[in-house]
């Protein structure tokens, strides 16, 4: 497979951030953090991205360099070793991978949820004092597994039922053994990093024996992929991020020490209904490769990558048009997530919520929309296998289809909550 000629040479001068830190209000950290993802995303994981693209491969060599950059550990709080990232300066590094290898920033999402969740957004969530002792020492144990070993967590949540959109237990089960242990039997779906990841964040329902499981008695516990009883199965030949390798996972009565319990009992359920902002740790990949969409189409139609003849097609007025409309996707889409990812926390208000899902959907929807318009916009050229462009159009495409909120359950919340305030009917 010959190299993406527009991958930029590490000699090339570095890109410009996708969100100035003084014109947006960055602090120092954020800045500093962003640009090391934005460094490595442009030196490192371009370069490799056709290739992890092509065999469909997760990509190995990035995560041992997010490690040996701490970046694998930034959502793991300070005082564990960690960067100690909130959600919104996770988000604003994570865009900045999402423009260089989409499956990079994808997989190493799934990652963080487990640092996140179990981290900054645990901390802001009610547990008594007992609890919240045992949730310190068992996620020290996770937190120095990252940090110390570059251990690398996967989340799998999705089904192929009701579940994973909220709206019915898991139907993997997790049942307490007589010597305390948890017995976990199911099956998970499009699980990325599968045969990758040295723990999978299973989201189960705690049951007992033949019992009916509900949504609070959801448990959130990290098998270890060597654990007897699981396995990976499936093919993964898919159109869009295909260094995910999103392959299913088989529970056959999994013995899980409750020492490996991400969160404590019912945590996950409080988290998912008093902290939404939780789901929308997928956007910034997306949001990436919008600017990337818009960055390779006015390179190439000033004749600036590298590898193409020098030949300039930026004097049709057809293209300045089609430039401008790249533009105002691109910078209604940024201003809203930006704000957006400001407002997370626990028990944000409906006026924000209701937004947290009309961003969602904005930055799904326009990373497909944008990535389609570069293509027409560019030309036939554009569309070929040595260019990343069309890479981005089939990564893009995935966007919308990822649950919990996926383009379609937003507009069905959003019309929804929009038009009936809680406990509201019209019976
Ligand atoms: C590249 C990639 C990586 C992924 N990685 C992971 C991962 O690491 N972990 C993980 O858990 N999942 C992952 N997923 C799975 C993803 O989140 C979805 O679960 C998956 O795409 C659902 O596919 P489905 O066809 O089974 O959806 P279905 O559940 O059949 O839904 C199909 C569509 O119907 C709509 N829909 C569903 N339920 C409702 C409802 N109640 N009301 C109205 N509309 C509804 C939605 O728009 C949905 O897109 C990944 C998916 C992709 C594409």
């Amino acid at each position: 497979m010959p190299a993406d000629p527009a991958a930029v040479p590490p000699s090339a001068p570095p890109d410009a951030p996708m969100f100035d830190p003084a014109t947006w209000g960055l602090t120092e950290r954020q800045a500093e953090i962003a640009a090391t993802a934005r460094h490595l995303g442009q030196t490192r994981f371009h370069p490799r991205a056709a290739e992890v693209d092509r065999a469909a491969q997760f990509p190995r060599q990035n995560f041992d360099d997010l490690h040996a950059s701490r970046l694998l550990a930034i959502c793991v709080p300070e005082d564990h070793g960690g960067l100690g990232a909130d959600l919104k300066t996770y988000a604003l590094a994570a865009a900045e991978v999402g423009r260089y290898c989409g499956a990079t920033a994808l997989t190493w999402n799934m990652h963080v949820c487990s640092c996140l969740w179990s981290g900054a957004l645990a901390d802001g969530l009610e547990m008594d004092a007992a609890t919240r002792a045992t949730h310190e020492r068992r996620r020290a144990r996770h937190y120095a597994r990252i940090v110390e070993a570059g251990k690398i967590y996967a989340q799998p949540f999705s089904e192929g039922g009701a579940a994973a959109a909220g709206g019915a237990a898991f139907s993997t089960r997790a049942v307490r053994t007589e010597d305390g242990r948890w017995r976990v039997d199911g099956r998970k779906i499009f699980a990325s990093l599968a045969g990758a990841a040295d723990y999978y964040g299973v989201l189960c329902t705690e049951t007992t024996p033949g019992g009916e499981g509900r949504r609070r008695d959801t448990l959130y516990l990290a098998v270890p992929g060597d654990a007897p009883g699981f396995s990976v199965t499936g093919e993964w030949d898919p159109l869009g991020m295909r260094g995910t390798v999103s392959r299913d996972l088989i529970f056959e009565a999994v013995e899980v020490d409750p020492e490996e319990e991400l969160m404590p009992p019912g945590v996950y359920h409080q988290a998912a209904v008093r902290w939404p902002h939780m789901f929308m740790t997928l956007t910034p990949a997306y949001l990436g490769i919008a600017q990337a969409a818009h960055d390779f189409t006015v390179r190439y139609l000033r004749g600036e990558l590298p590898g193409m003849p020098p030949v300039k097609r930026r004097m049709y007025p057809t293209k300045q048009l089609a430039v401008a409309d790249l533009s105002i996707q691109l910078e209604t889409a940024k201003a809203l997530w930006f704000q957006v990812m400001g407002e997370a926390q626990a028990d944000p208000g409906r006026e924000s919520k209701l937004r947290a899902y009309a961003c969602q959907h904005t930055v799904m929807e326009t990373a497909a929309r944008m990535t389609q318009l570069a293509i027409r916009t560019c030309g036939g050229q554009s569309m070929l296998k040595r260019f990343h462009l069309e890479r981005l159009y089939r990564d893009a495409r995935c966007g919308s289809l990822m649950l919990p909120w996926t383009a379609e359950l937003c507009l069905d919340r959003l019309g929804r909550e929009a038009l009936y305030l809680p406990g509201e009917s019209d019976e």
